[in-house]
């Protein structure tokens, strides 16, 4: 028996036969084109985009019904980078100017987009050079041979088998799940690609960055694929088999379970009422919250509304995305967080990095304090959005007081604005800010003072407090929200919420992690929003707490003199409450 390690990016267990996806990375010629026959090669690209195009609307015509809506939001996203004149026209002036043929033109123009992704900070943005890989791969293959178009090389029946791809595009996610595979592993990808956010709303354990897959596994070998512990065993013997089936059934049982707690209260054994918000990208996410009926939502990252596009959204626009999720949650509070872009969250893709160290550079609240005519826009769809619910304003990346005075300032120009404009809106929306810069948690009394409740960024904090890249894998072994320092300024910034009588909520991912959420209660956090996907997990464990005793446990806990007693203590805390969850 063979194992074999990745990034576990879907949960579940899965065990079946492997169907290995070879398929070669196309080899792009490059030869001069003849002045006489550049005319044809410019049809002949064209043609390609045309066949790429073609595949690409077959594919969203034929989506499940009861597939998720990102997946036809993500086979836009690959229509939109197709139509993108950076893909669809910059490679016709290498053919015209430097004589190319198209191949070389496209995986030339290819590599300089994937350079500039490459230079992003931001996972999610970086994560976006696949998608642009994907397309222009589609594009190639069209190029190369444009009669015998391996529009499916797959077969039509792949029931139960799990499918070791090198990478997979999305929309080859959605048409492999469609023919009953169980699960997949590919040698690429990292957890927030494309794929491996599918293969969670398809409910498809996977595993990626599992480098060498395609080369160790053959067709048909017996796999078992863990897609919470990101282990993958090639020909497994029988007795291992049996354990794992013994494990996928307990997995089934305890998610059936879980179902049941949709509709029950997140209150914990001793009467104290929880929070469980959700996080959410885009209106369209407001499906998976209304599933599990989150309690409203705790961050809405707008800045997701500004990108994949040429400019920015007006008034207008804004104000009707988030008018839709006020509506579709009356009487639930809805956390519009403003714009948390800056130099490596960018919408425009061509202007390149120009900052040194774009993670402590003008971002967030930062940027928008200098773009001041792009934030009031923001600000006055937001401020109109709130007529319809409960609207409450988040300002992220706080290191300064001084950003909440001129952030208030602004909000209550617009607000008098709007009144001599006879338009509504709730003049006692509450405006809150993010603790995510050790700054500010070291002194978040003095924040909370001005502020009506303030969220916990973990992501963030726990980046720049231990001083580690939160996207540079070379240091990733080192990100630990258990770090003494970093559950010393949550704790901080809990106290300072509790003196002043706001609330403080937490919507960073430690938030919806099943490992913290006793640690978090006992230290007295009563907000906490996450991913809709983690909401049981973490409604079952509430409701099976007993708070004044972990209150009891953190104390105990945050007394530890160093992180390994510290781990093992929070590990006990878990350990003793479990009631098998730990297997989800
Ligand atoms: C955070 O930093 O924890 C957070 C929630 O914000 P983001 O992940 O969008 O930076
Ligand atoms: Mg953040």
């Amino acid at each position: 028996m063979l194992a074999l390690h990745g990034k576990g990016v879907s949960s579940g267990i899965a065990i079946g036969r492997a169907y290995v996806l070879k398929r070669e990375r196309v080899k792009v010629p490059e030869y001069v084109v003849p002045t006489h026959d550049i005319d044809q090669e410019i049809q002949r690209f064209l043609a390609a985009i045309e066949g790429a195009r073609k595949e690409l609307s077959e594919i969203r015509d034929h989506i499940p019904a009861e597939a998720p809506v990102e997946v036809a939001s993500f086979i836009d996203t690959h229509l939109l980078i197709l139509s993108d004149t950076m893909v669809s026209e910059a490679p016709i002036r290498d053919i015209r100017e430097h004589q190319w043929n198209a191949e070389f033109a496209l995986k030339t123009q290819s590599d300089r987009l994937i350079a500039v992704f490459e230079r992003m900070e931001d996972t999610y943005l970086r994560n976006k050079k696949i998608d642009v890989a994907q397309v222009v791969e589609r594009v190639l293959r069209n190029l190369l041979n444009p009669d015998e178009r391996e529009d499916d090389p797959v077969p039509a029946d792949l029931l139960g088998r799990i499918v070791v791809a090198n990478d997979l595009a999305p929309a080859d996610t959605v048409a492999l799940k469609s023919k009953g595979i169980a699960a997949f592993v590919t040698n690429l990808g990292g957890p927030i690609s494309h794929t491996a956010i599918l293969s969670r709303s398809l409910g498809i354990p996977a595993i990626v960055a599992v480098h060498g897959a395609t080369r160790y596994i053959d067709n048909d070998d017996q796999l078992i694929v863990d897609g919470k512990r990101g282990i993958l065993l090639v020909g497994p013997d029988a007795v291992v088999v049996a354990e794992y089936e013994r494990r996928a059934q307990k997995i089934e049982r305890l998610q059936r379970e879980l179902e049941t707690l949709r509709t029950s209260e997140a209150v914990s054994r001793n009467g104290v009422r929880i929070q469980l918000l959700a996080n959410i990208e885009l209106p369209e996410d407001l499906n998976a919250v209304q599933q599990v009926l989150a309690s409203g939502i705790g961050l809405y990252r707008t800045e997701f509304l500004f990108m994949n596009r040429q400019g920015p959204p007006d008034e207008e626009e804004q104000f009707e995305a988030y008018a839709k999720v006020v509506r579709a949650l009356p009487g639930r509070p809805v956390t519009i967080r403003t714009l948390d872009l800056g130099a490596d969250k960018r919408v425009d893709i061509e202007t390149p990095v120009t900052t040194i160290n774009p993670a402590l550079g003008l971002r967030a609240v930062r940027l928008c304090l200098q773009e001041v005519g792009l934030f009031k826009l923001q600000l006055r769809a937001i401020i109109r959005a709130s007529a319809f619910g409960h609207v409450r304003l988040m300002i992220p990346m706080l290191s300064n007081v001084d950003e909440i005075f001129r952030v208030v300032d602004l909000v209550r120009e617009i607000q008098s604005q709007l009144r001599k404009e006879g338009i509504a809106f709730d003049s006692q929306m509450p405006i809150g800010g993010m603790i995510e810069v050790p700054a500010a948690a070291v002194a978040a009394d003095l924040f909370a003072a001005h502020l009506d409740f303030l969220s916990i960024g973990t992501n963030d904090l726990i980046q720049y407090t231990l001083a580690i890249d939160r996207v540079d894998d070379a240091v990733n072994y080192l990100y630990d929200p258990l770090h003494p320092s970093v559950l010393r300024l949550i704790a901080m910034t809990i106290e300072a919420g509790r003196k002043q009588g706001i609330p403080v909520a937490m919507c960073g991912e430690m938030a919806g992690d099943a490992r913290y959420t006793r640690l978090l209660l006992g230290l007295g956090l009563r907000e906490f929003s996450m991913h809709p996907a983690a909401m049981l997990e973490i409604k079952k464990i509430v409701r099976e707490s007993n708070v004044s005793d972990l209150e009891v446990r953190a104390t105990e806990i945050m007394r530890s003199r160093d992180s390994r007693s510290l781990q093992r203590l929070v590990e006990a805390m878990n350990g003793e409450a479990d009631s098998g969850n730990g297997e989800i």
